[in-house]
């Protein structure tokens, strides 16, 4: 079968690969198909170290061709995915109290693993979540990766139906955001970013407030329209996105912190304390929340954005994502195989 790897030149390559035998617990998946995530242009790039021949993807949909030994999770024709979140250790503090994502053993798919860019994939199959009917395997890809780790932010976000919440970032992550926090929690949303076309989907999405930090004093303006926003969840790359958010909360507020810019943000302590500030880190989501928010999907209340291309295309894939050239999800299709 064909696959996807990460190659010693800093390349992706199509190259052919033996599927070994499955092993006690695990399940063989035709691929339906999968996004490209910019995770997957770090790997690529060997951002996080050489891992060179292993096949990329972590944003699969595939169908169980085959189960092996122990399997009682998954059966043949069942739709699962496979995501960055491949599988914990099973035994540790995080992994027994809903917080495997934490799992100092954790396995990635695309990284440490093979993952889903590939006509066929492997997956433990307790870890791999079945996708509800309704659901268009494309969407499915979107979700398990960008839209389960923006549902789960705003999970951690903690805050109730009606109040403001500040989404920086309207790219790939952040008009999945705004659209769980609409359409799912009841949420009023002020939007921030730099782009204005993003800006405008957003008001089509339903965003209550957009503001282009180009135009204006993002903080000032959020507190003299809302008193400062009840919570952020910041999916921007940028540090003074960060920065931003610190400033246009309320007293009280949870910051959470999705985007990975390698820098520090600036919360000078009498913020933090006076003001009782909170600011967390959220990682992908579990295996619930990844259930969760394909039900949603399946409902109707999220539809990502997406465009198929055929596996050839992808290093041009990742040179358009380097350019910033697309605003939805990229999904290599593996259903229109090429011979
Ligand atoms: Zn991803
Ligand atoms: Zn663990």
């Amino acid at each position: 079968m064909k696959a996807i790897i990460a190659a010693s030149d800093k390349t992706a390559q199509i190259i052919s690969k033996e599927v070994r035998p499955l092993k006690y617990g695990e399940a063989l998946l035709d691929m339906e198909c999968c996004g490209v995530c910019h995770t997957d242009l770090h790997v690529k790039n060997a951002d996080f170290g050489d891992v060179s021949g292993t096949t990329l993807g972590h944003e699969g949909i595939g169908i169980v061709k085959e189960i092996g030994e122990g399997v009682t999770s998954l059966k043949v024709g069942d739709r699962a995915s496979v995501a960055w979140f491949y599988a914990g250790c099973g035994h540790c503090e995080y992994c027994v109290s809903g917080r495997e994502t934490l799992c100092r053993e954790v396995i990635n798919a695309g990284y440490t693993v093979d993952g889903g860019m590939a006509e066929q994939c492997i997956v433990k199959a307790d870890y791999a979540v079945k996708v509800p009917d309704g659901l268009s395997s494309e969407a499915a890809s979107s979700i398990t990766c960008a839209g389960v780790t923006t549902y789960k932010a705003i999970k951690e976000a903690q805050i109730k139906p009606g109040e403001w919440l500040f989404i920086s970032g309207l790219g790939g992550l952040g008009n999945l955001a705004l659209q769980y926090a609409k359409n799912v929690f009841n949420h009023k949303v002020i939007a921030v970013d730099i782009n204005d076309d993003q800006l405008a989907f957003a008001k089509e999405l339903g965003a209550d407030i957009t503001l282009n930090p180009l135009n204006c004093k993002v903080s000032e303006e959020i507190q003299s329209l809302t008193g400062g926003a009840h919570a952020a969840v910041v999916t921007a790359v940028a540090k003074s996105a960060f920065n931003e958010s610190v400033n246009s909360v309320r007293a009280g507020a949870r910051i959470v912190a999705v985007g990975l810019p390698s820098d520090s943000m600036d919360l000078n302590i009498p913020r933090l304390v006076l003001d009782g500030i909170q600011v967390v880190g959220s990682l992908v989501g579990t295996r619930t929340d990844l259930q969760e928010a394909f039900q949603f999907g399946a409902e109707g209340k999220v539809v990502p954005k997406c465009e198929l291309r055929p596996m050839e295309d992808i290093n041009d894939i990742f040179s358009e994502m380097e350019q910033g050239k697309f605003t939805g999800r990229m999904v290599i299709d593996f259903r229109n195989k090429t011979e």
